[in-house]
């Protein structure tokens, strides 16, 4: 019996027990602390925005960014439908209505069917894109950047500046993704639109046990998330709430974590390549990355006509593989919600296996995923 393969783990080898030791010893351990400050800090300044607004975890984070992009019950937001479901349910939280669309072969939203929709299935009328079907109007596009991979945000800018939509990145899978070319080089996966959001859950790049950034180069939009996810408070010595707020702030014992997590973040991305590298030298085929982007290579999608049975067969050699997300608007919550033309999606979900892909992945775990695998085609022949 080999050792147990986890698919994604925490790697806490650096400063944290450190800094959580102090963040204990000195007793700042809840929603106000140094650590806390500290963690914005350094997320600004690595991906480079002006402010970061640390929260509970990237659920929240979506939620703000929501919020404070404006987006009532009355609006459509346009969202994905190949992604994990905390992308699309705070557009229900806010009881707003969402229109799904597909992705492409790079498992990002379709920039091409995107356009078409709001070319041809809407009218844009006084400065609004409102959906012809519906009459409501299309406030804001949630864009997943989908296992660190990056969407096509040249294209899906020009299409959110010339309707006047309001761009959400969900960047919770591609913290330190950024472009190496083009009109964005140099530009951060979270940073192109008008506010991004990352997460820190155990199974993300970096890791605070659970935990959310946001951030943005629109101070109001920064001012407000920080505002909104304080409760609400107006004032510091007095009991002033001027509207219903949210508990979503980080703690400083996670951003202790955080602190210590991110010193580390470009040699966590450093191991996954290596590995990403030696799965495909090894013989599997991955999903390829955006040849203009340097990926953070989060997660690594095996491509196979037999996603259950390798899936079933990896189970019991204690390697743990997980299929592609079910599509959203298959899923109860979303039954009857409107979707544009999916088809990718439905390939992709059946076709993708994620792997073993940790950070601390051995060369040997690398060797012995792909041993198993090839050891499936040999016991089906
Ligand atoms: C992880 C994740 C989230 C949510 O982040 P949490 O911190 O777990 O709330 C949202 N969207 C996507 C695509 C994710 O992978």
């Amino acid at each position: 019996m080999g050792k147990f393969i986890p698919l994604s783990v925490p790697n806490l080898k650096g400063n944290e027990l450190e800094y959580i030791t102090n963040a204990i010893e000195t007793e700042w351990v809840s929603t106000a602390g140094p650590y806390i400050s500290d963690f914005e800090k350094n997320i600004a300044s690595y991906v480079g925005t002006q402010e970061a607004i640390a929260c509970q975890n990237g659920t929240a984070g979506l939620h703000l960014a929501l919020l404070v992009c404006g987006v009532t019950e009355e609006d459509i937001v346009i969202v994905p439908t190949l992604t994990f479901i905390a992308a699309v349910n705070p557009v229900k939280y806010i009881g707003a209505e969402p229109l799904f669309m597909d992705c492409d072969d790079s498992l990002t939203m379709d920039p091409l069917k995107l356009e078409k929709f709001c070319d041809t299935e809407c009218d844009f009328i006084e400065g609004k894109l409102i959906d012809r079907s519906s009459g409501k109007h299309i406030k804001a596009i949630v864009i997943v950047h989908v296992f660190g991979n990056m969407a096509d945000m040249e294209r899906i800018v020009n299409i959110a500046n010339k309707y006047h939509i309001k761009l959400i990145e969900d960047a919770t899978e591609a913290l330190g993704s950024y472009y190496t070319s083009g009109l964005y080089q140099g530009k951060y996966a979270g940073t192109i639109g008008d506010i991004g959001v990352y997460s820190f859950n155990g199974n993300k790049i970096i890791t605070t046990g659970g935990g959310g950034m946001i951030v943005s180069n629109n101070q109001e939009y920064l001012d407000r998330s920080r505002y909104l996810s304080t409760q609400a408070k107006n004032d510091i010595l007095y009991f002033v709430h001027d509207e219903v707020g949210y508990n979503y702030r980080m703690t400083n014992l996670q951003a202790a974590l955080g602190l210590a997590q991110l010193e580390q973040l470009e040699k966590f991305i450093s191991t996954k390549r290596e590995n990403y590298f030696e799965y495909k030298k090894q013989g599997l085929l991955l999903l390829g990355f955006r040849e203009d982007i340097r990926p953070n290579y989060w997660f690594y999608s095996y491509i196979t006509d037999y996603r259950d049975a390798v899936l079933q067969f990896m189970e019991r050699s204690s390697i743990q593989a997980r299929p592609i997300w079910k599509l959203i608007h298959t899923l109860q919550p979303y039954k009857g919600a409107r979707a544009y033309r999916i088809e990718k999606a439905y390939y992709y979900y059946d076709h993708v296996l994620n792997i073993p892909c940790s950070s601390n992945l051995s060369k040997e775990d690398v060797e012995f995923v792909v041993d198993t695998i090839k050891g499936y085609g040999e016991e089906k022949q």
